[in-house]
């Protein structure tokens, strides 16, 4: 194709929760060609990683989905179809199960990836017409964690903090986050920062990062003993009365029963759990309480665990002590997986309904049904299985037929070879998916082609809950529909949603959003699909009232709880929760010697099933490997690049060793992106309150091939 840009459209890039605003450029022929950064106050500042330069390559990648597929038996060839006759099937499919065995064995797993629009369409498929209770996302894979802390410490999900909180903190302590890997542009952003205001940057990770590299300080403790250390920084701030006595007084209860759980966790035999000196913890206790401002942010190294919630509450509770939550520069602030993750949070009632609103309560549940026309006694009374129960519901029968959309089980989830057996199991499986080569379709029996990313338009939030659009840069791809558009086919096939309204334009659909949002935490009621792109992204709130009186958007430092006693607990106060430890996972013994870890590459994204496809991407890291430390490889007599078998209790995968000092001796390191590989190990125990699973503690041995 001529290279040559006749034409940029705004966009936001589909990838990572960074949120950037980007530009693709199209050819006379309409065909994209380029991306580029688009500058101003833009989060990304006109910046983008590698996955964003390249993204214009997805429209054309190999392997898309080009019509709808069906076919009786998972051992059967496919059989091209129509979209008429694969919504027919798939919602008889739907109807002969429920009336089977009842409404809630049909399934939903969706995604963090499609549009706000789409994903709140689902909602209303899922909750109003469907009317299956067992409909949740693979965000409880990556931000589950995140949202049960929240809730537990604030009475709501929604992240407190933003971005410009890293151009006012005095100290930065990541958790289980590597930015330059994970979020590029938010550690270009954190960096110029700190080379501004020389705050200390710590890092708490049991392997030497890139992030790590980067620190003033690293603190490599043992895997899985985040709380500990949390409480011993706790005991010591407490210890040395360096608590913010007025803060806590106006804005929390719980203070007693914390002091009196942390008195347990002194920094000597904390020290001792945790694999690290106690003058370190010490030291990172008094950084911390005494900055002006400080921040604490984490990703999936708090949240993949048993106690993944605790860890977020256990940040939230640092951050609370030391009154720092609302204010610039001091925040306790996940950094969010996937492009869209938030929205499925806010809108797409996975784990609720609409704007944040609970099953369990009877006004919420009014609220939704006045609205769409449903009867509110059609909604379940509380919240069903995550996608993690949905699994083992598969197997004991209780669950027999499912719908993915935009997710990869078979790659993505720990234990993958017992994956494979249970999709065997089902009665239907339907994919929906941009592209017809991902592992799962294997078991399917009706594929759905969906369009990618930029051949629809709508809305993802970002990690610091900034909305911002995707524009259609092209018409879907072959046959492919937008996931709004196939959401709506389906719904014609079920009479409930005849007196329902299922509006085909994004825009009609954003309106509905907007109203539902208004007097809510998410109030979006004041912005427009024009205005948000006008702005390039708006963090919500954002309201109606706020825009009539010509107030205008924020950009970029908007915090939640600025205000004494705004949480969102009726009496307005954060709960201090405290949090005894107890160490559940599997840890390395004589048979399985090494901790495995896992974990992403800058140039790959989840399962590969886009970036595996991109030539520029997929040439820097075209196949699995395993971090090795040098002096654990010798005591084995392993050489570098050389094959071995990793074995777990749960199964085995062949990769190539990378010996590198980046592990301790007492740990193995495998990306979660490749087929067949570290998930065919990972054991994945459960969070009780999140339903996420420890990707990260497991328990391997090496063996020679
Ligand atoms: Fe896209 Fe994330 Fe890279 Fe930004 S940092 S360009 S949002 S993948």
């Amino acid at each position: 194709a001529d290279k040559k840009v006749e034409k940029w459209t705004y966009s936001t890039c589909g990838y990572c929760s960074t949120g950037c605003s980007i530009e693709i450029g199209t050819n006379q022929d309409g065909i994209p060609v380029s991306s580029r950064g688009v500058g101003g106050a833009d989060v990304n500042q006109g910046k983008l990683c590698l996955k964003g330069i390249f993204e214009h390559e997805l429209f054309e990648s190999p392997g898309r989905g080009t019509t709808p597929l069906i076919r009786n038996d998972f051992h059967d060839p496919w059989q091209n179809s129509d979209w008429d006759d694969a919504t027919a099937k798939m919602a008889a499919e739907i109807k002969r199960i429920q009336s089977t065995y009842g409404r809630d064995a049909f399934a939903i797993v969706s995604t963090g990836q499609i549009l706000t629009e789409g994903f709140y369409t689902l909602g209303k498929l899922a909750r109003g017409v469907i009317g299956t209770n067992n409909y949740d996302g693979n965000t409880t894979l990556c931000m589950a964690s995140a949202v049960s802390g929240y809730k537990r410490s604030f009475g709501s999900d929604g992240p407190p903090g933003c971005y410009e909180d890293f151009e006012h903190t005095d100290c930065l302590i990541a958790w289980g986050s590597n930015l330059p890997e994970q979020h590029p542009i938010i550690y270009w952003r954190m960096k110029e920062a700190q080379e501004k205001r020389g705050f200390p940057l710590i890092v708490i990770d049991p392997r030497v990062t890139m992030l790590a590299q980067n620190a003033d300080m690293h603190l490599a403790i043992t895997p899985g003993t985040d709380v500990v250390l949390q409480n011993a920084l706790m005991h010591v701030i407490l210890a040395e009365g360096l608590e913010d006595t007025d803060y806590i007084k106006a804005n929390t209860n719980g203070f007693e029963q914390l002091q009196k759980e942390v008195q347990n966790y002194d920094p000597i035999s904390a020290a001792k759990i945790c694999g690290i000196d106690e003058d370190t913890i010490r030291h990172v206790a008094r950084l911390y309480a005494k900055a002006g401002a400080a921040m604490n942010i984490w990703t999936m190294g708090i949240n993949q665990s048993t106690h993944g919630s605790d860890g977020v509450v256990g940040l939230n509770n640092l951050s609370l002590l030391t009154g720092n939550i609302g204010k610039p520069g001091g925040t306790s602030l996940s950094i969010t997986g996937q492009c869209n993750a938030m929205g499925t949070r806010e809108w797409s009632s996975c784990s609720g309904l609409p704007g944040y609103r609970a099953l369990e309560n009877k006004q919420d549940r009014e609220e939704i049904g006045a609205f769409w026309n449903v009867d509110p006694e059609f909604f379940p009374k509380k919240r069903g299985m995550a996608q993690t129960d949905i699994f083992p519901a598969i197997e004991t029968g209780a669950i027999k037929g499912l719908w993915l959309i935009g997710t990869n089980p078979m790659t993505s989830m720990p234990n993958t070879a017992r994956i494979r057996k249970t999709l065997e199991k089902l009665e239907c499986l339907v994919v929906q998916d941009s592209y017809q080569d991902v592992e799962t379709i294997e078991y399917a029996h009706i594929f759905l082609p969906a369009a990618i990313w930029a051949e629809k338009e709508g809305c993802f939030t970002n990690t610091e809950r900034r909305v911002n659009i995707v524009r259609k840069i092209k018409e879907p791809y072959a046959n492919t529909k937008t996931d709004l558009h196939i959401f709506n086919e389906i719904a014609k096939q079920f009479e409930r949603s005849e007196k329902m309204t299922f509006p085909y334009k994004p825009a009609d659909v954003f309106e509905e959003m907007r109203h539902l949002s208004k007097g809510r935490l998410v109030d979006i009621s004041g912005m427009t699909h024009d205005l948000i792109e006008k702005n390039r992204g708006i963090q919500w709130p954002y309201t109606e009232e706020q825009a009539n009186n010509g107030e205008q958007p924020p950009q970029g430092g908007k915090r939640l709880y600025t205000e004494p006693a705004t949480f969102r607990y009726a009496d307005g106060l954060a709960k201090l929760i405290p949090l005894p430890f107890i160490d559940n996972n599997e840890i390395p013994d004589e048979q399985y010697p090494f901790w495995l870890n896992s974990g992403r590459l800058v140039e790959h994204f989840h399962t590969r099933t886009r970036t595996g496809k991109i030539g520029n991407n997929n040439k820097y890291s075209p196949t699995p490997f395993m971090e090795m430390n040098p002096d654990a490889a010798a005591d084995l007599g392993i050489l570098h690049q050389t094959y071995v078998r990793v074995v777990s209790r749960r199964s085995d995968a062949v990769v190539m060793v990378m010996l590198t000092q980046r592990v301790p001796r007492n740990m193995v390191f495998i990306p979660f992106h490749f087929f067949d590989c570290v998930n065919r190990l990972t054991l994945g125990l459960l969070d009780p309150h999140s339903r996420q699973p420890a990707f990260k503690q497991s328990a391997v041995r090496i063996e020679h091939i």
